[in-house]
């Protein structure tokens, strides 16, 4: 166990100035007749999502052979996705699972297709765990910069279209999952704002909503405990990951920060903070009736979470909610938007 409680933590004072303007926003509105005051904030909308693929630097920093092999599950990461998703059943929630397609090669996927049938939503993250907004067919993934053949005279348009209709394919030959929805490999301050090609190909492929955009934000320095700062940014940063509509139609629901590897493996940070992240988040979520995608991969939470504390306290704060959130999945969020 470490010494840091959540009060110890600087931006526990931020929160309560938040508090305070919510009082006296409050008491302010009480004083007004009944027809001026504001109305009540949609539900809150929070998603738990884990991206089904192997993360370089763990379980060891240094193991970057994964970044090759990003589909190639080990038993840890499949046995650690399943328990997260019985707790988050158990308290009422669901996990919506992204899953890279190149795991259905392994001779077992009934892990996969247990959570597909205790209702757990998989949706698509490519075959090989594509860049999506690659320019040449050999940048889309480390394991054809390594053996260009296998892309050889092909283009990055045509090799990223391949890759998102195998692992639709595949879940479906494999497992008789349907997928639900589509999560960039990677995630994006500016979506696929300007993309319309890529919106299209999606859209093409059947897909009305797409998860990709990241917004950028403070997480401090590496190795260094974030302050009030990085976490009032986190917060700011909340409203640019709300779902919103693309010209071609294509609806974008947005990652919502911080994402575990932004916490633990670019940043170092100690669970504690990455817990009360969320929380301050999701807070922020409840009281203006926002959306939360939280964003996390098991590969990366059995050795940063061993204990599923993230995935308990997400429930719970929601189940304390009562009917001012619910845990969803992500095409829920799509609906607020669609037209
Ligand atoms: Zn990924």
């Amino acid at each position: 166990m470490t010494d840091l409680s959540p009060r110890s933590i600087p931006s526990a004072q931020f929160s309560r100035r938040r508090w305070l303007a919510g009082v006296a926003a409050a008491s302010a509105a009480a004083c007004l007749p009944r027809a001026w005051a504001a109305p009540a904030p949609r539900k809150a909308q929070i998603a738990i999502t884990f991206d089904l693929e192997m993360s370089r630097h763990y379980p060891q920093r240094g193991m970057m052979e994964w970044d090759f092999r990003k589909g190639d599950l080990d038993q840890a990461t499949k046995d650690y996705a399943v328990e997260a998703a019985r707790i988050a059943k158990e308290r009422g929630g669901l996990i919506h699972f992204f899953c890279v397609g190149r795991v259905l090669e392994q001779p077992d996927v009934e892990w996969l297709k247990h959570l597909s049938a205790t209702g757990h939503p998989i949706g698509n993250h490519t075959y090989d765990h594509v860049y999506v907004l690659a320019k040449e067919a050999v940048e889309t993934q480390f394991r054809f910069q390594r053996a260009p053949w296998l892309v050889e005279g092909r283009t990055a348009a045509d090799v990223i279209s391949e890759n998102v209709k195998l692992a639709t394919l595949g879940l479906k030959e494999r497992c008789g999952i349907d997928v639900a929805g589509f999560r960039t490999p990677g995630g994006f301050a500016t979506g696929l704002d300007g993309r319309e090609d890529v919106q299209q190909m999606l859209l093409d492929q059947g897909f009305d909503w797409v998860s990709s955009k990241y917004p950028a934000h403070k997480a401090g320095e590496p190795m260094v405990d974030p302050g009030p700062d990085v976490f009032a940014d986190i917060i700011r940063a909340q409203a640019e990951a709300q779902p919103y509509v693309y010209p071609t139609g294509l609806i974008e629901v947005p990652m919502n920060p911080i994402s575990d590897v932004g916490a633990f493996r670019t940043n170092y940070w100690k669970r504690p903070f990455f817990l009360q992240a969320i929380r301050e988040a999701i807070d922020w979520a409840i009281e203006t009736g926002s959306t939360y995608d939280f964003l996390c991969h098991p590969s990366c939470m059995l050795v940063e979470d061993p204990d599923f504390e993230v995935v308990q306290q997400i429930c719970d704060q929601v189940a304390r909610a009562g009917d001012r959130a619910e845990i969803v999945a992500l095409g829920k969020m799509a609906d607020r938007v669609r037209t």
